[in-house]
């Protein structure tokens, strides 16, 4: 955040860099490409003026701190929680993040920790003059969005599980609560790489795999918000134990774990590989090292890799059977492992769906990346909240 925005040191703080709601520009960019005429001249300005989308990535949107003449009336928080993590911001109807927090989830205390952020970004909402209209929230957990409750949440405590009810309690504003990876597909369809698209499949491919489901523009949420939880469908009877209590989940093979547990089991067995150099013990080898050595040639990695990926082009060609989506979108951490793991994965989806003579699915990377919960749930709160 630019210095000067800070509490007290903009004076009014009415004035913010805002967009017209018609206009097609979400970030900041190139002086010489804004023909926007709320920022001033690039001179005055520390940040870069206003500029179409394509000239500045979202992710790095600043505001720009020369007095503007606009205040942004039409903005939500949406928030992210996970089990390490609580993102946080401020987000405009048009999907441009104004402002953010970003803060270790509180062991423990997954509601205090949202509730925290929100209070936060009300406060500096109130400092810059905007008016929130709802608040959303993308959680970590099965998620019951009808009441706003976490119904069971195996990597992280909520200390209330009623996250919606404890909200509205605080912020006395309308909120949704749902599944952050519900939560991140919507984004992705709203302003991301599935834009337009009623058919969405969203996987975030991390520490373990969450997944959202559009089906006719709607996300697929079931009886009691556990659905959609493709990570736990199962593809080896015989397979690792999973933390879901079940054997042979597909995220016991394609997650980021899966790959650190594949690559473990492969240098125990004897196999000879760079890994065993990267990592002071076996245990301590994770999935981003074995990308790493696969990209420098280690052929036991890139077998952890291609195993792993073509187990997640079997979970995807089971998705295309069930709900046939026009795009999947893959985004978190291992997705960044890049061709070593998606290209078995896109291969094996391929050969499945060849067979079956179905039209090839469209497979987009994130292209909100580790915005798409913030600004997926502020969607979210747009559309649902009442
Ligand atoms: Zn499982």
């Amino acid at each position: 955040m630019a210095p000067s925005l800070r509490r007290g040191r903009l004076s009014p703080p009415r004035y913010f860099l805002a967009v017209p709601e018609a206009a097609p520009f979400l970030s900041c960019g190139p002086a010489e490409a804004a023909p926007f005429p709320f920022c001033g001249p690039a001179e005055a300005a520390p940040f870069p003026f206003c500029g179409p989308a394509e000239a500045a990535p979202r992710r790095r949107a600043r505001r720009c701190s020369y007095p503007c003449r606009v205040t942004h009336h039409d903005a939500a928080i949406g928030i992210d929680i996970g089990g390490t993590g609580t993102k946080g911001a401020i987000v405009a109807r048009d999907g441009a993040v104004l402002e953010r927090v970003d803060h270790p989830t509180e062991p423990q205390a997954g509601t205090k920790s949202i509730l925290a952020a929100v209070q936060e970004l009300v406060g500096r909402a109130a400092d810059f003059g905007v008016e929130l209209s709802c608040i959303g929230v993308g959680a970590a957990g099965f998620i019951d969005a009808a009441s706003g409750s976490v119904t069971f949440a195996p990597n992280l405590v909520y200390d209330d599980p009623h996250i919606a009810a404890a909200l509205k309690a605080t912020a006395d504003l309308p909120v949704v609560v749902d599944n952050d990876a519900n939560a991140a597909a919507w984004g992705e369809r709203a302003f991301g790489a599935a834009r337009g698209s009623d058919h969405v499949v969203l996987l975030t491919l991390g520490t373990g795999i969450g997944t959202g489901f559009i089906v006719d523009g709607r996300l697929i949420r079931g009886f009691t918000g556990a659905g959609a939880e493709m990570g736990h469908t199962i593809v080896d009877p015989d397979g690792p134990a999973c933390g879901c209590g079940l054997n042979g989940c597909l995220e016991q093979f394609t997650s980021g774990q899966a790959i650190a547990r594949m690559a473990r089991e492969a240098l125990a067995g004897g196999e000879a590989s760079s890994l065993a150099e990267a990592a002071p013990s076996l245990a301590e080898i994770t999935s981003h090292q074995v990308s790493r050595a696969a990209a420098s040639g280690d052929e036991v990695a890139s077998a952890v890799l291609r195993r792993a990926g073509a187990m997640l082009g079997v979970g995807l060609s089971n998705v295309a059977n069930i709900f046939d989506p026009e795009v999947l979108v893959l985004s978190g951490s291992v997705a960044g492992a890049g061709e070593a793991y998606l290209g078995p994965a896109r291969d094996e989806l391929v050969r499945m769906t060849a067979a079956q003579r179905r039209r090839p699915l469209h497979i987009a990377i994130s292209s909100l990346g580790r915005d798409a919960g913030i600004i997926g749930a502020a969607a979210l709160a747009f559309d649902e909240a009442s």
